[in-house]
């Protein structure tokens, strides 16, 4: 008897089948009941040319008697298509359908049974960055690949779909001299007429997404001491400033490693720093990819740029047991690779890093803002193509980060992880679902897990909850004020604080309906319903009780202090929450000792002057900053001192930055003069933090001279990181520089990934939209041709930084007729712009009733 698709889908531990049994047969897929069980794959590249060759050959299976096989290919041309099996080897016809798919067929029927399909082609090396691209760095040339998510079809015909996993065996024929890895080791190399030959080991099962390699003159550094052996990689003569990186990996991995309760499951472990890269990095198993500023950091690195770069490393290894090992079924289930990966990067830090305090970043707080949108979508959800994966991605790392931390803290940590640790053994080197992951955590911790999980993941936004004095507990929809939508319902673990007699007492509640009644005593001091500062929801109780609680936020943690104040904003944008009170509690936190408690306030603080402040209140602002900062400012200086904790690390830059933007001060502006001059003339004398943010204060009223010199600066650069912070840090407001800039963001020297930072900053700082439209509709076909593909669809949103009606109508003016594509990230710009808006106007009286204690 033939084993179908279905059948061994249903084989507890063999659920690699990409199509759910039962599921209507879809068209955005390929049909099932035919599947690939291996692949081998050669190719003919040469970094210095155009376009390259390859063949493949793939041993499939199809179940029942069909007329065609379907096959994901993009933009390349395939010169040869047969059919071995059953016999007979046939020549098939390619005809090109929707989705990238490619059918294959002879006219005549192909029976069930084994068969190999060996196809040759040939094309371009694509040049946004995605795919298998081409790159011109320093003189020489290189091969890079990023398939994920959708984009190993524009390399070679594929079964593209993470549900295919199956075990690859690669071989590249590249100019002999030139460096060739790739997923696995050299099985065999041989060199003969200036060409090598370069074997490699078969994989482990794979998602096509995950397959990697690279071809050029690569240097390397070895990571010592790890389970197993590692290389990281670098552009030529470049590979002398990876010392951060390669001294902190190998604590990551063990650290991973205990977790999981096994070694890392691949026989070695190279990362790979890619000169053009659309995203932060990529977990290919074997050869993990990332933007060369996150591995050539230098010797040493600290502040945000050192917890970015232990992150990423985190993050990504990470992935190789949840990600890598166990793949989702289907792009609807990204999220759980990407909150997974997000939740255990975290961990991994605050076990390893304790003094970098991430427990005080909360994802909650990232999310909700993007969440509470009327045009936000669930997480889980159809997703068909590229855009449609792409839409909202950034919640799958946020709010699936957040999920993660809540139903970890409803089972408890020891019992989240053996959960975790028998989910990974059941479903190694297949693929799972969500639902896979809810019923091994139900199992071992004999809660329904499901349920809450479900709510949370199956709909968008989150609850708003009303506490009342005898514990009675309503939720509705949080919206921001007169926003309306349907209301929706959570299933919601709440760890309650209060007190009462001068006692802080907790307690657990449930809320599984409407509403509820918490068992707490009537007549407390102050009730938090947010202990540990998990909670994905936003909370209100009376004026009285809030304002006790302020006074006595002592008793509250440091994480929790942060959720609070998260949480009035909510209230604040939901017309729940006065600006006085709000302010109230704002200045509560600016005044907190902790260094990472003051930052969220800071940033706060920060988006009250970008955001309401105007020419006529701008002078009373500044005094309210130079009041709220100065003092700080002036106990921790704005050199590095030896006695700095890593908190007052990573505070300072943002600090300088704050004052030296909204204050009175000019000495602070001087002083991020001298420190941008320095940075530029020695990136190494000057911390990547520090140097970003002079490098911002000065532009912000620097002029055209200026601009050449961070150019110049720019394009001499031997720091990846210098280079990032430059293109992070144009904010000058002179129209000639912004075109001038603009131009040069789509020239050459600009990597595909970094063009559209030019728009965004400019977006953040220009009070008047139009210059940037103008510019765009002059540039649009050459800027749509540079930026990675994924992109496209998401351009409306990066004019979203405005509360301006003017720039409103620009947005729509420009986007409305443009079709459907830009559709989903118009409604998210459009409502993102609308409220600011409409909280500017509601705010602005009382805003300027605050700042009125500032005048003389
Ligand atoms: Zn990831």
């Amino acid at each position: 008897m033939r084993i179908n698709r279905c059948m061994l889908a249903m084989a507890a531990t063999l659920a690699f089948m990409g199509v759910a049994c039962g599921e209507d047969a879809v068209d955005y897929r390929l049909p099932a009941g035919i599947y690939p069980t291996s692949q081998v794959i050669e190719l003919r590249l040469d970094p210095a040319a155009d376009d390259y060759s390859g063949n493949t050959t793939i041993k499939l299976t199809i179940d029942e008697r069909t007329d065609r096989i379907g096959i994901y290919l993009l933009g390349l041309d395939m010169t040869r298509i047969s059919l071995s099996g059953n016999g007979a080897v046939r020549t098939l016809e390619a005809t090109a359908d929707d989705w990238d798919i490619q059918w294959l067929a002879d006219g005549q029927p192909l029976e069930a049974g084994d068969y190999e399909l060996s196809i040759e082609f040939e094309g371009l090396y694509s040049t946004d960055s995605l795919g298998m691209h081409r790159v011109s760095f320093e003189d020489h040339d290189y091969v890079f690949t990023q398939f994920e998510t959708v984009y190993a079809r524009r390399a070679f015909p594929v079964f593209d779909e993470p549900g295919f996993k199956i075990p690859f065996q690669l071989t590249i024929n590249a100019p002999a001299g030139l460096t060739v890895i790739a997923n696995t080791p050299v099985a065999n190399s041989t060199v003969q007429d200036d060409w090598q030959r370069v074997e490699f080991m078969q994989t482990k099962p794979l998602p096509s997404y995950l397959i990697a390699y690279s071809v050029g003159p690569l240097d390397r550094a070895e990571i010592k001491g790890m389970s197993i052996p590692g290389f990281i990689y670098t552009p030529k003569g470049r590979a002398d400033e990876l010392g951060f990186v390669l001294r902190e990996t190998p604590t990551i991995v063990k650290a991973l490693e205990e977790y999981f309760g096994f070694d890392y499951p691949y026989k070695k472990l190279d990362f790979l720093a890619v000169p053009e890269f659309a995203f932060g990095a990529m977990e290919n198993p074997g050869l993990i990819t990332f933007r060369t500023d996150l591995l050539m950091l230098g010797d040493e690195a600290s502040g945000r740029t050192a917890v970015r770069a232990v992150t990423v490393v985190a993050h990504e290894v990470a992935h190789i047991w949840y990600g890598d090992m166990v793949t989702m079924a289907w792009w609807n289930d990204l999220w759980l690779n990407e909150a997974f990966a997000t939740w255990m990067s975290m961990l991994i830090l605050e076990q390893a890093y304790p003094q970098y305090e991430t427990n005080l970043r909360l994802p909650q707080a990232g999310a909700f803002g993007v969440d509470q949108r009327t045009s936000s979508k669930a997480i889980r959800r159809i997703v068909r193509n590229e855009a449609e994966i792409f839409d909202g991605m950034g919640l799958n790392y946020t709010k699936g980060h957040a999920i993660l931390n809540m139903l970890e803290a409803y089972v408890g940590p020891e019992v989240f992880r053996k959960s975790i640790q028998a989910y990974i053994k059941k479903y190694a080197w297949s693929n799972a679902t969500e639902t896979d992951l809810w019923n091994v955590i139900g199992t071992t911790s004999d809660l329904d897990v499901a349920a809450i999980a479900s709510d949370f993941l199956n709909q968008p936004g989150f609850a708003s909850l009303q506490l009342e004095d005898d514990g009675t507990v309503v939720q509705k929809r949080y919206l921001t004020y007169g926003r309306e939508a349907a209301d929706l319902q959570w299933t919601i673990p709440l760890n309650i604080k209060y007190k009462k007699d001068g006692e802080v007492r907790r307690t657990f509640y449930l809320l599984n309906d409407k509403s509820g009644t918490i068992d707490i005593p009537a007549g407390t001091d102050w009730i938090f319903p947010d202990a540990d500062g998990n909670g994905y929801f936003r909370w209100n109780i009376d004026s009285q009780k809030l304002y006790n609680l302020i006074d006595d936020a002592d008793e509250l943690t440091d994480r929790e202090k942060i959720a609070l104040l998260s949480n009035s904003g909510a209230l604040l944008a939901a017309g729940d929450l006065t600006l006085a009170d709000y302010l109230f509690v704002l200045n509560r936190m600016l005044d907190d000792p902790h260094p990472l408690v003051f930052l969220p306030a800071l940033e706060r603080l920060k988006g009250i002057g970008d955001n309401f402040v105007s020419a006529s209140n701008r002078e009373l602002f500044a005094r309210f900053v130079d009041q709220a900062l100065t003092e700080r400012f002036a106990s921790v200086g704005i050199d590095p001192r030896e006695t700095d904790t890593e908190a007052t690390v990573q505070m300072r830059p943002r600090l300088m930055r704050v004052l030296g933007q909204y204050g009175t001060d000019p000495s602070v502006r001087e002083a991020a003069a001298d420190l941008a001059t320095q940075y530029l003339n020695a990136p190494a004398s000057v911390s990547s933090d520090l140097g970003r943010e002079a490098l911002r204060i000065t532009a912000l009223s620097g002029d055209a001279e200026l601009y050449a010199v961070y150019k110049q600066a720019y394009l001499d650069a031997q720091s990846e990181s210098l280079k990032s912070n430059i293109l992070a840090a144009i904010y000058f407001d002179d129209p000639a520089i912004v075109r001038s800039h603009l131009d040069f963001s789509i020239s050459d020297a600009v990597a595909a990934g970094d063009v559209t930072t030019g728009i965004r900053f400019f977006a953040a700082i220009l009070n008047d939209h139009a210059i940037l439209y103008d510019w765009l509709n002059q540039n649009l076909d050459a800027f749509k041709d540079k930026i990675p593909s994924f992109v496209r669809p998401m351009l409306p949103q990066l004019f979203q930084s405005s509360c301006d009606a003017h720039d409103l109508a620009l947005l729509h003016g420009f986007f409305d007729d443009r079709g459907d594509l830009y559709a989903p990230a118009l409604a998210k710009a459009n409502e993102t712009i609308e409220n600011c808006i409409a909280r500017r106007a509601r705010e602005s009286e009382a805003l300027d009733r605050f700042l009125a204690q500032y005048s003389d």
